[in-house]
């Protein structure tokens, strides 16, 4: 087991500004060494160093509340639980939910990978959230495993099946987060529509990867950068298009009239975007 996490690691990032959240404050109950239990090829905090699906307190509830104070008034859209891995991960992650609903006093999200929806735990915990995003990239299992590349011990059955419990059981707002990296086929579209349908998510949000990669795990990629000033080595990942997601997006709120956000991104400012981050890739870091 780790130790918890010495001072001066802060824990507290951002504010972040959020195509899908606004202004957001963001929480990292993981630490200094990121920890998923899946290791997706689009991370943006880098290959993850330590992929595991044990509970394990990281960060101590009183060491967020102590780096919490400095953000006072917290002038923010909401306080987003994410940072360095994935937060169900965070034994601690009821405390440090009802912690910061009672000091902050502003909407608390959680973005979760949903690998340990399947414990009952994890779904109470999750439950003091009042929103919650939801990593759905793949709907067939060679997809799961070459995206999102999870632990052996986790599946897509298992995975839907622990999802569709936090949905009966979850009061605040669902939403589901779909990465695009290359357009999907007609069948993988037809039974992510299905599937959806039955979940009944609140929104779902398409995206396709807007941030580069870091080489290695920086902490800093928990907050925002402009692509061309990144402070650390990074590989960019090929988008879709704006059409593909708008073509995608509109077949899945005309089938299930769940609304559907993708980010409306410009062609050339993206080109501009890729073209400046390559340059970053000959230069050693800068900070
Ligand atoms: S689930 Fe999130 S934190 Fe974990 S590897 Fe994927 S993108 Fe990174």
């Amino acid at each position: 087991m780790r130790s918890i996490q010495p001072q001066p690691f802060s824990s507290v990032y951002g504010p972040v500004q959020s195509w899908r959240f606004g202004r957001s404050l963001g929480i990292d109950p993981i630490g200094l060494v990121s920890t998923c239990s899946f290791n997706c090829v689009y991370c943006q905090l880098g290959k993850i160093e330590c992929q595991c699906s044990d509970r394990q307190i990281f960060v101590s509830t009183q060491h967020i509340q102590q780096n919490l104070q400095p953000f006072a008034p917290w002038d923010v859209d909401v306080i987003t639980v994410s940072g360095s891995g994935e937060p169900t991960l965070a034994l601690n992650l009821g405390t440090i939910l009802t912690m910061l609903k009672t000091v902050a006093n502003k909407p608390i999200g959680v973005l979760t990978n949903g690998s340990l929806l399947t414990d009952a735990t994890v779904r109470s915990e999750l439950a003091i959230a009042d929103q919650v995003a939801v990593k759905v990239d793949a709907v067939v299992d060679n997809q799961f495993r070459r995206l999102n590349r999870s632990l052996t011990n986790c599946n897509l059955t298992q995975f839907w099946s622990g999802l569709q419990q936090f949905r009966q059981c979850y009061q605040g707002k669902l939403a589901i987060q779909t990465m695009m990296l290359s357009p999907w086929s007609d069948r993988d579209q037809a039974i992510y529509i299905a599937l959806m349908y039955a979940l009944q998510p609140d929104e779902i949000q398409l995206n396709t990867p807007t941030r580069p990669k870091p080489l290695n795990h920086q902490l800093e990629a928990r907050g925002n950068h402009h692509p061309s000033a990144l402070p650390y080595l990074a590989r960019c990942l090929k988008p879709v298009s704006v059409d593909v997601l708008k073509t995608f997006a509109d077949r899945i709120q005309a089938t299930t009239s769940i609304p559907v956000h993708y980010p409306h991104l410009l062609y050339n400012e993206l080109k501009d975007v890729q073209h400046d981050t390559h340059k970053t890739q000959s230069l050693s870091r800068t900070d």
